[in-house]
């Protein structure tokens, strides 16, 4: 009978399936930067795909402080998310929209690594691989920091731009000012969901 699977068997899976994972990703991220409107979303794909090549150098430097062969495995993971981004940028958006959803597929993407990268420090700590952990947490970190540049685009004005240029669609079809006063000013309040209310409510 053949031996079980250790700790560090696992380990070495995932840091296959992680180093094949960015590899992936510097496709996407640079796809994901052209399809961008926002210079300010482009920008920040660029920057992580710089980040994703150190990423990848970095895991070269864990696999030889492990005396392991550097090698991928294909991850099934953040290949069904990058085919999920894959599919919204080939819908019919606005660029606003477009670059909406592109935050919202890049975030899934941040989400995948940022559970891997957090189960891979805990594991090198835990069986006393402290190089390997420390260049680990360094990539977390900057997994993480991608992740909250995303939100911050969102919020400081990528989302609302979307949901602005929906009613502005609404406001043309209509081409009603009447019923307008009360309704605008509530959307103003900045919740996206309020648009289609809006609209309901207006054509009534
Ligand atoms: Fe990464
Ligand atoms: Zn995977
Ligand atoms: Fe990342």
């Amino acid at each position: 009978m053949a031996e079980a699977g250790t700790l560090q068997d696992a380990f070495l899976d995932e840091l296959r399936d992680t180093y094949d994972a960015e590899k992936q990703l510097t496709k996407a991220l640079a796809k994901m930067a052209k399809a961008s409107s926002s210079p300010d979303l482009r920008e920040a794909f660029e920057t992580h795909l710089e980040e994703t090549r150190g990423q990848i150098d970095r895991l070269d430097r864990v696999f030889e402080s492990l005396d392991e062969k550097p090698r991928g495995k294909h991850c099934d993971g953040i290949a069904g998310i990058i085919e999920e981004g894959k599919s919204i940028m080939e819908e019919d958006f606005d660029e606003d929209t477009l670059d909406a959803c592109l935050i919202a597929a890049g975030q899934r993407a941040e989400h995948y690594e940022m559970a891997a990268y957090g189960t891979l420090v805990a594991w090198a700590r835990c069986m006393g691989h402290e190089e390997a952990a420390d260049l680990l947490q360094q990539t977390l970190d900057e997994e993480k920091a991608a992740d909250e540049k995303l939100t911050q685009l969102a919020e400081s004005g990528i989302n609302q731009q979307a949901s602005d240029a929906m009613q502005g669609g609404d406001e043309e079809e209509e081409g009603e000012e009447e019923e307008e006063q009360q309704p605008a000013s509530r959307s103003r309040g900045g919740r996206a969901a309020s648009g289609a209310a809006v609209a309901k409510r207006s054509s009534r």
